[in-house]
This record gives C-alpha cells, structure tokens and sequence, in this order.
C-alpha cells in the first residue's frame, strides 16, 4: 500500500490500485496545443448534432427526474431494433439494462457474477480498466498472451486460454475486436470457446464496444449474441461513447441473459440508480438515427489506418500489427531498449505526437506503443511525418548503444 494512503484505513484493493499509465503520460502535455495527441480512445469529431438536439428537447420538456433503474423503455426496444438491424438477432428488450458507459456496464456485471477469489481470464494485453475492475471486486486476474508474429498477424492461442481455466475460473473476458492490439475473434473461435463455457459453466463476458470498426470486410464484427442461447451464461458490454462520439456522455448498456434483466437493474439501483433521462433521450436519437454517421466515422478510421499502417510499415525497427478491428494502431520498436513509458516520453518531446506506452495495458504490453487513428486522415499524415525520423533516430540510436 502506498505510504501515502496507509493512515486512513483504506481497502487495500483501493488503495493498492497502480497509478494509470495513459493519464500519467498525457498529464506530461495535456495543454499543449503543438502536441498530436493520440494517447485516448477517442475520435477527434464532435458529437452528432441531432443527438445534441435530442437532449436539448428532452430538457426543454422537463425530462430531468428520477426514471427506471434499468433504462426507459423506448431506448431499450431501440437498442433491440439496433441489435436486430445490424447482427440479425432478437434480443427481448427486457434483457438490456442502460449504464453509465462501457465501463460502468462492465463493472456491474463483474458485480453480479464475482465472489471474492474468483479468477476471470483475460487475454493481454488488454484495456487496462477490465483487469483492474477485476481486482477491485476481489476477483483475480489470469492473462493469456495473444501470440504476435513478425508478418503482422495476431492469434489468441485457444488451447492456452483453456487450459489457463481452474476450478476457481468463473469467467473469460473477451474484448473483440480488441483494444490494444486491434485483433478480431472469429466466428468459429467464438463458437469453439460458447462450448467449451457451456461445458464447464463459465460465464463469457464480452465486450463488443469496437464492433463497427473492422477493416478486413464491409459490417460488424460477430457478436456472441449470434451464437449464443438467452439462457447462455453470457454478458455483453457496451457503449454508445465510440460509435457516436459519445465518450462525455457516460452512456451504454448491458445485456444479460433471460430472466436477469431485474436483478442486474437493481444493482444498478445500488451503483448510480440511474443514468441521466435526458441523455437517455439522447440515446434513442443515436440508435434510430446515427447509422450513417457510424459509417462515416469507420471510413474516416479506415484512411487514417492505411496512411498510418503503410508509414509505419516502411520503417525499420518498427513492427505493425495491422489492426482488424478497433481504432487503435499497436507496433513494436524492434531492438530498441528502454521502457516504453520512457520511449512513449521521448517521443512526446521530439516529435509533439502523444502516444500511450504498451506498459499501460497489462502482461505482454512492454515494448509496445498504441496510436489512436480515429482522426483526421490528413492529421494521420502529419502525425506519420512528425513520427518518421523520431523512430527512425530511436532504432539507430539503439543500434548504435
Ligand atoms: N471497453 C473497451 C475495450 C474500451 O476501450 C473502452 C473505452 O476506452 C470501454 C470499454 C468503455 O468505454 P466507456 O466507459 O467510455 O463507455
């Protein structure tokens, strides 16, 4: 426990949590207005301005009291029409229970599931907030290391993941398409991991929050709600915070299988009782009216990962995983030394491009940097250009050591 902390009487869970490596290298140039940042999983555009509006009215009309724990009905029958318009699946609205973004659905349902001492598996590296989540309820975290090879490509070894599972595994958490790596689970590995769960009575918890940003074919990403029963032992994640540029907002949603719906809406009722209604209003404006926006975004991301990918790509020293999903490019300073909070510092200062440090995502993250790349493709360019010769120098000057 940190010295710091050690006279008050903290949980030692709380108290024990490790200092957040993104903030920590953004907090180094937060104002600087030279500097590209692409440190945070967000896009750089506005919210839509129809869903402004949406709240607006919503305030205007006086929706600012107390509503239900589990979210209003008409955004809970939208997002069942969302579900059935984009994976083709019936999802009955009383499954779904509205949070206060991805993380707060996250950590509800890690709530519903978790006694203490119970081990969740994760691949990593991973969003960091899922393990610490984890932690914090008292649950403890296994990794299972994605495999990376030098041609670009990324795996999740199966037999690994299932033979990481205990007596005392309660639930893998999979986060497809993936933040770091931008890896994309198949549908026929998620079939082969719905059984192996089935068999052995584990939960899949399944964040599906990039499922719009995928690169390698037109759509979605598979969602295990396609393959999986309403009486699976499955819970899936959400936001509305990266498909709408909705990150302020604080909005997403759990689903969780038949008959569970109350009780996940009564926790809720112990945690924030509610999101904001008007927001929720919002939110019904998203889901019946931002598919288009949605599209623009991905494209937008998908010029901007090609400038930076091929860039990237041509440089020694520096390996690319060529990202399936997600917006978030991840490579590797091959032969370089130092820790990559160090190398993530130096870049900041010579190249006023920031990036978070590989560090900040848990086992197997050292030696990797992530960029964000849900930007402006002409600012991809000019971040590619301010890139080229900071890592070309780091390399040599590796090399040279
Ligand atoms: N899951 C993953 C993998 C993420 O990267 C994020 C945000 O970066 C979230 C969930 C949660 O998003 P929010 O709480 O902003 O809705």
């Amino acid at each position: 426990m940190s010295s710091a902390y050690e006279s008050y009487g903290l949980s030692s869970r709380v108290a024990e949590m490790p200092e957040n490596q993104i903030a920590r290298i953004a907090d180094l140039a937060r104002n600087d207005p030279e500097v590209i940042k692409l440190w945070i999983g967000e896009g750089d555009l506005p919210t839509p301005g129809f869903i402004n509006q949406a709240a607006e009215r919503a305030l205007k009309d006086g929706e600012t009291r107390y509503t239900y724990s589990q979210g209003l009905p008409q955004l809970r029958e939208a997002l069942a029409r969302y579900h059935q318009r984009h994976w083709n699946v019936a999802v009955d609205p009383s499954r779904f229970c509205i949070t206060v973004g991805g993380m707060n659905a996250l950590m509800l349902s890690l709530q519903m599931i978790l006694e203490p001492g119970d081990e969740v598996i994760t691949p990593t590296p991973a969003w960091p907030n899922s393990l610490e989540a984890i932690r914090i309820l008292g649950g403890v975290n296994v990794t299972v290391g994605y495999e990376f090879d030098a041609a670009g490509g990324m795996n999740l070894p199966l037999d690994a993941l299932f033979g990481a599972v205990t007596p005392r595994t309660r639930a893998i958490f999979i986060n497809s398409p993936s933040n770091p790596t931008g890896w994309k689970m198949s549908r026929e590995e998620m079939i082969q991991l719905r059984d192996f769960c089935r068999e052995r009575r584990l939960w899949i918890i399944a964040d599906e929050v990039y499922a719009h940003f995928v690169y390698d074919d037109a759509g979605v990403a598979p969602s295990f709600l396609e393959i999986c029963a309403a009486d699976d032992r499955l819970i899936v994640t959400n936001t509305f915070s990266k498909n709408w540029c909705m990150t302020g907002w604080r909005a997403g949603w759990a689903i969780v299988p038949e008959g569970l719906g109350a009780l996940l809406s009564n926790l809720g009722q112990y945690n924030t009782t509610s999101i904001p209604t008007f927001i929720q209003h919002a939110c019904v404006a998203a889901l019946e009216q931002g598919d288009d926006f949605i599209r623009y975004q991905v494209e937008r991301c998908r010029a901007s990962r090609q400038v930076l990918v091929e860039g990237l790509s041509r440089l020694p020293h520096v390996s690319v995983f060529a990202p399936q999903g997600t917006f978030y490019l991840f490579f590797r300073l091959d032969g370089v030394s130092g820790e990559s909070f160090e190398i993530a510092r130096h870049i900041l200062e010579q190249a006023k491009v920031g990036i978070a440090p590989g560090s900040a995502f848990g086992d197997g993250g050292e030696g990797y940097m992530r960029i964000c790349f849900a930007i402006d493709p002409a600012l991809a360019q000019q971040a590619l250009e301010r890139l080229t010769p900071c890592l070309i120098a780091q390399g040599t000057l590796s090399k040279s050591a």
